[in-house]
């Protein structure tokens, strides 16, 4: 058989049924922006010095792509302009999360540097917090079709080891069939990343995965986002202030003195 051209040898597109979507672009409650920044003021009140903290976003289980709120975990160590994060830590903070609350994302400052976007440690940390919430935002996106080649359709009770030793995929049915269609659901998920510095400026980008549940197909993907500043109808008041000083003080370490290893990787 000859073709006349090379788009006759083009395979038909596969079927794609949309169901869902993943953030486009990031929610954020007022309260949620003031306490971040507010983090930052007392880090330089307390400490008389401007340092590199980080925190988790946090969202209600019914709508996880609003930020409500930040999280302090206990940080390990913070330089001036050094951060990171293992999937230990961000565990062992959802555990003290009640059961409706959610981590979406991350912040962390950048403190006073006029750095402002994300670095190549950011962008580890990035994926560390993707692979860790991805099966809480996770949610089905599409059902698309997958393309199978030499489908083999048995019935069932009527073949053999012979009939089995056939084609890439066997289809086992109750009764005979000629055609079939396999859809497979691909699964979505999000976090967010946000970095600030004490000057009040801000940037932030939204991670995805999405994975077909058959193929194992995966792709990840990270783009710029704008953010929305929501009013959620809570404001950050003077004894939330007065909170935040203690939690500063107790969750946060300035390293001074880092040793010289870290240095090397700042
Ligand atoms: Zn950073």
């Amino acid at each position: 058989m000859r073709f006349k051209d090379l788009s006759q040898l083009k395979r038909p597109k596969p079927l794609i049924i949309t169901l869902g979507s993943l953030p486009q672009h990031i929610l954020m409650a007022k309260f949620a922006k003031d306490k971040a920044f507010q983090i930052s003021e007392r880090v330089g009140v307390i400490f008389e010095k401007s340092f590199e903290w980080y925190g988790f976003t946090l969202a209600n289980n019914d709508h996880p792509e609003l930020i409500t709120d930040i999280g302090l975990p206990q940080n390990d160590m913070n330089l001036q302009d050094y951060t990171t994060l293992g999937s230990q830590r961000i565990a062992e903070f959802q555990e003290s999360l009640p059961e409706d609350v959610l981590i979406n994302g991350w912040i962390h400052s950048h403190g006073d540097l006029d750095y402002r976007h994300f670095s190549k440690t950011d962008e580890q940390n990035h994926l560390t917090v993707l692979d860790f919430v991805a099966a809480r935002t996770r949610k089905p996106l599409a059902k698309k079709e997958i393309a199978i080649q030499d489908l083999v359709f048995l019935q069932k009770d009527h073949f053999d080891q012979k009939d089995m030793a056939k084609g890439s995929v066997s289809l086992i049915t109750d009764r005979p069939i000629a055609e079939a269609r396999i859809m497979e659901t691909v699964y979505g998920s999000f976090c967010y990343s946000i970095v600030i510095g004490d000057e009040g400026w801000h940037e932030q980008q939204i991670h995805c995965r999405e994975r077909g549940i058959l193929s194992g197909h995966t792709t990840v993907r990270s783009q710029a986002a704008n953010i929305e500043f929501v009013d959620s109808g809570r404001s950050l008041s003077q004894s939330d202030i007065s909170d935040l000083s203690n939690e500063v003080e107790e969750k946060i370490k300035p390293h001074t003195d880092p040793p010289p290893e870290l240095i090397e990787r700042m």
